[in-house]
């Protein structure tokens, strides 16, 4: 990992900062932006490639779902390339109808893992209604969508694994910047997966909501996030993030992003550099 540039700006800031971003990156190339999109107690990720591909990652739970529809919008995005679809718990999919019925979705990558609530059946029909190609995902192989980019995927379902375990993990490499989004699978995974790839990168979507159940010191030693990203609410009753994924983050160094504290938290990257533009200051917060 090269040594990278990090500004963390405040919301009223933004318009000052922004510009002379946007100036550079146009220099050295394009760029991608990656936003975490808080949707309380949940995931959902967008990707805006180099070449303007918009790939999202879930969509939080249900109540979250007209956050997300208008969150994309606001971005002046009304189609979504690739929607990818980790696995079938209901902080991930929940949103998702509304997004479907709301933003085109050119095709999805699902876990391809059935889970039998009334939410997976919601999800599924809106799918089926709306006949949106759909295809299941393979571990290790590649997502073909924008030749800036290599999109790995690093785990996937497979028979007698439960639904976090059948998450899927990508990895996403801009040049130089590389991000892990990992769902909500856990250590046994994380350790498959640091077994198989070179898997260092900057940025860390933590697994789990920040669950005891993943991200053992081991497996984050490995990753040496610069930037650890982790989706939760404040009042959350599963106690994520636990003290002792916070107690290994911080053994690693990695600052710590979180949806709790910072509200969206936007990333633009031209490969080279990174910019952290977090909605929220933790000063809001007191
Ligand atoms: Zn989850």
């Amino acid at each position: 990992m090269k040594k990278l540039i990090t500004y963390v700006v405040s919301v009223t800031l933004i318009s000052i900062l922004f510009m002379p971003v946007m100036l550079v990156s146009a220099k050295v190339g394009q760029k991608m932006d990656v936003h975490l999109i808080d949707v309380g107690q949940g995931d959902s990720i967008l990707i805006k490639t180099p070449h303007n591909k918009v790939i999202l990652i879930d969509g939080g739970p249900p109540k979250a779902g007209k956050t997300v529809v208008d969150y994309i919008k606001q971005q002046d995005i009304h189609t979504i390339d690739l929607l990818i679809t980790t696995h079938p718990h209901i902080d991930h999919i929940g949103g998702l109808p509304e997004v479907l019925k709301n933003i085109a979705v050119k095709q999805i990558l699902d876990s391809g893992r059935i889970h039998a609530t009334l939410t997976y059946a919601k999800y599924i029909n809106q799918i089926r209604k709306q006949k949106i190609p759909m295809t299941i995902a393979k571990a290790n192989t590649y997502i073909e969508l924008d030749p800036s980019l290599s999109i790995k995927i690093l785990n996937a379902h497979r028979p007698f694994k439960n639904n976090n375990q059948s998450s899927i993990a990508l990895q996403i490499t801009y040049d130089d910047i590389v991000f892990l989004f990992l769902g909500d699978i856990e250590a046994e995974q994380e350790q498959k997966i640091s077994q198989r790839n070179i898997i260092d990168a900057d940025f860390l979507k933590v697994a789990h909501h920040g669950s005891k159940t993943s991200s053992s010191l081991a497996f984050l030693e490995r990753v040496k996030p610069e930037v650890a990203l982790l989706t939760y609410s404040k009042k959350n009753r599963y106690g994520h993030p636990v003290k002792q994924v916070i107690e290994n983050l911080q053994r690693t160094e990695a600052q710590i992003y979180s949806t709790a504290v910072f509200g969206h938290v936007t990333i633009h990257t031209n490969g080279k550099n990174y910019l952290i533009i977090p909605e929220l200051s933790p000063l809001d917060g007191l």
